[in-house]
């Protein structure tokens, strides 16, 4: 028979992004937490992760910002730009313009720095334990508890965030509906060295370059050591797999830069070690709580990357749970509601302007001309503008 284990504190799937920043979050506010990551180890993988002033304030707020800062470039700006031509159509000021008008800076990491940084903090903080190789896969709701399986072994504990990323086995037993559909775009990525990019764009910026049905990002990581590349082309392959490590040939994706501004495509060709995925797509939930149970990140709430706020979204999240939950004196059927409709919003919006911002930069034929046209004409303090709402958000710290 299996064992079981009886447990107060509240439960929480998954070591990723989200669920190891909601067991920060939580211990700094007196509430212990029991983490149950399905992998027996982490993995350094993965590549870059912007972050806005809108997850770098939460950050600092926590600690976090001085574990990772020694491995973080700041970024001063975006670069937008036409791949066919090589023109730069317009920029975004960020550096000492946004951190002061939004008081965090932007910072371009490694996601294994940034899960390091959280796994660092996590492990000093009282009131956090992380149990590895528990895949859990099914949760009961009773009053005063929850109960969480894995082949092994049962958990109790009074509440559950599932924080188990995009594939979540518990959206789907929260709405059974909820279902991924692939965009028909995939990203591929890769890390280079500086020296492989042109001189002009190896600033610590990230450059986005645009063309018909194929856009590339490039910024850089790990404090400059190495630039982070992700193409991401229309194509049709569709994989399901969960890994963000599965290798791609290049000689599939050089097609796609065929007419490319030379030093761009030449960059692109310089990068041997690419790795892709598919990109998936999901209606907003209309739900993502059940009584004692909610989701967070990308479990509740999936974003495609190109507004970059996979890992931000996940982070407010957990400030905004656990000022939420402090506010209802740790009752978790109240306060798992209220947090629901706190981030609905906002979290359905971001995702709504990332895929709107996809099927622009991805614009071919007159439809190309036309943006290029309006970006040319747009400054970058009006663009930085348009921003606001994104960046200026103040996660838990409005409760
Ligand atoms: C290895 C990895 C690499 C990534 N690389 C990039 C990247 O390069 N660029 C980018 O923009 N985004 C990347 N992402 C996605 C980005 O990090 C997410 O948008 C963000 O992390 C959302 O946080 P999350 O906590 O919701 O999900 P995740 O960070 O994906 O974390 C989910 C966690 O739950 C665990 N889990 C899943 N199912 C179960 C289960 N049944 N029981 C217990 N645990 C479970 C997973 O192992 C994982 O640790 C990556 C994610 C992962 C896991």
């Amino acid at each position: 028979m299996a064992e079981t284990l009886i447990d107060d504190r509240i439960l929480i799937a998954g070591a990723g992004i989200g669920g190891l920043s909601a067991a920060i979050a939580l211990a700094r506010r007196g509430i212990s937490s029991h983490v149950l990551e399905r992998l027996t180890s982490f993995s350094s993988e993965g590549a870059g992760i912007q972050l806005g002033p809108n997850a770098t304030r939460i950050l600092a707020d926590w600690g976090v910002l001085d574990k990772l800062s020694s491995k973080a470039v700041a970024s001063e700006g975006l670069l937008i730009g036409d791949g066919m031509t090589g023109e730069q159509l317009t920029s975004v000021p960020f550096g000492e313009v946004a951190e002061k008008r939004y008081g965090a800076p932007f910072l371009l990491v490694h996601r294994a720095d940034l899960h390091q940084a959280l796994l660092d903090s996590a492990r000093k903080l009282e009131g956090i334990e992380i149990t590895m190789d528990c895949d859990v896969k099914t949760y009961e709701q009773f009053p005063d508890e929850v109960a969480l399986r894995t082949l092994k072994k049962s958990f109790r504990g009074r509440a559950l965030i599932a924080a188990d990323g995009l594939w979540s086995t518990f959206r789907q037993q929260i709405d059974k509906g909820a279902t991924l559909s692939f965009t028909g775009k995939t990203a591929w990525r890769a890390l280079v060295n500086p020296d492989t990019l042109p001189k002009e764009l190896r600033g610590p910026k990230t450059g986005i370059w645009l063309s018909k049905n194929v856009h590339l990002v490039h910024y850089p990581v790990r404090g400059g050591q190495k630039i982070n590349v992700v193409a991401v082309v229309n194509e049709h392959w569709g994989s399901r797999a969960e890994g963000w490590d599965q290798e791609a040939d290049p000689q599939l994706l050089m097609p796609a830069f065929a007419n490319w501004h030379e030093p761009i495509a030449d960059f692109v060709n310089a990068a041997k070690a690419w790795r892709k995925w598919s990109l998936y797509h999901m209606p907003p939930l209309r739900a993502w709580t059940q009584g004692s149970v909610t989701l967070i990140g990308d479990a509740a709430h999936p974003v495609l990357p190109f507004l970059a706020q996979g890992g931000a979204l996940a982070i407010e999240d957990a400030s905004v749970l656990s000022a939420i939950l402090a506010q209802h004196d740790n009752d978790p059927w109240r306060a798992f509601r209220h947090f629901e409709s706190a981030r609905i919003e906002r979290t359905a919006r971001t995702a709504y302007e990332s895929r709107r911002m996809g099927n622009i930069y991805h614009m071919g034929g007159m439809a190309r001309l036309v943006r290029n046209f309006i970006m040319r004409r747009s400054s970058p303090q009006f663009l930085l503008k348009r921003l606001d709402w994104l960046y200026q958000y103040p996660g838990g710290a409005q409760y």
